[in-house]
């Protein structure tokens, strides 16, 4: 069953009782939901949602937009990013960690382009 199939997880999410529209910021309001989102007890099984899904726009899991298509550049074959991020490659142990995962300078790094 992938993460798509269980939505159950979404009754813990520290952003159930925000309004719909606060994931959907920018600049600093931005930054204050990464930082509920690093809190969060289900942000693996978020950030896999958003990934699997394709998510085009907001913060989801602590990753914004930017991030998640310079992730999804980095790795184009992954096909079960719940498994992934549970993996021991360096990015996802990065992601795991509270914080701003450093996406997008390893996606410079390794001369992937961000958009
Ligand atoms: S990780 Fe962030 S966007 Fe995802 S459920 Fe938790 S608070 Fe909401």
């Amino acid at each position: 069953m992938s993460v798509n199939d269980d939505q159950t997880w979404a009754a813990k999410a520290a952003c159930a009782s925000e309004p719909p529209d606060a994931l959907f910021v920018r600049g600093a309001a931005q930054r204050e939901a990464r930082t509920r989102c690093f809190r969060c007890e289900v942000r693996m099984q978020c950030l896999a949602d958003a990934l699997e899904s394709g998510a085009v726009f907001g913060v989801w899991g602590g990753l914004t937009e930017r991030e998640r298509r310079a992730l999804m550049r980095q790795y184009p074959h992954i096909e079960d990013w719940s498994e992934w991020l549970r993996s021991d490659d360096p990015a996802a142990v990065d992601i795991r960690e509270p914080g701003a995962p450093r996406i997008i300078t390893r996606a410079k790094r390794t001369e992937v382009p961000v958009r």
